[in-house]
């Protein structure tokens, strides 16, 4: 497990910035973002410290894989309407031209009824 004493997400894996918890296991941390766009707006991260998707190689399937197979039941139980009038969005911003900000690898989750805030 890799851990960035300086990255803000590392900090929030470790209980150290408060953030309002989704899910937690040994290798997935999710939180409800600060500034949500969406009425249903979470994060869901590897609790290793990976900087973004271009850092991601065939080591992490597995992660990646129980990470993306995550997020539609926590999309449900977070208040996400059912599959198909419902749904949900998954975003992946990736570096300074891909709209990344926070570089700990995240995978936002925005769903609920329109209009949003953005997107
Ligand atoms: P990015 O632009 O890197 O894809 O998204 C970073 C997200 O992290 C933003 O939506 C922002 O609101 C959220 N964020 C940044 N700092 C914090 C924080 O301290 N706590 C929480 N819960 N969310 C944060
Ligand atoms: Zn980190």
């Amino acid at each position: 497990m890799t851990v960035d004493s300086a990255c803000i997400f590392c900090k929030i894996i470790a209980g150290k910035i408060p953030s309002r918890k989704v899910y937690e296991d040994d290798e997935i941390f999710a939180f409800h973002d600060i500034h949500p766009w969406a009425p249903v707006h979470f994060m869901l991260i590897p609790k290793s410290h990976i900087p973004s998707m271009a850092q991601v190689g065939p080591e992490h399937e597995a992660l990646m894989g129980r990470m993306l197979v995550l997020a539609p039941r926590l999309a449900l139980q977070e208040g996400c309407n059912p599959y198909p009038q419902g749904g949900f969005r998954i975003l992946c911003n990736t570096g300074a031209q891909g709209g990344q900000e926070v570089q700990h690898l995240h995978l936002h989750v925005m769903g609920g009824p329109r209009p949003w805030l953005k997107g």
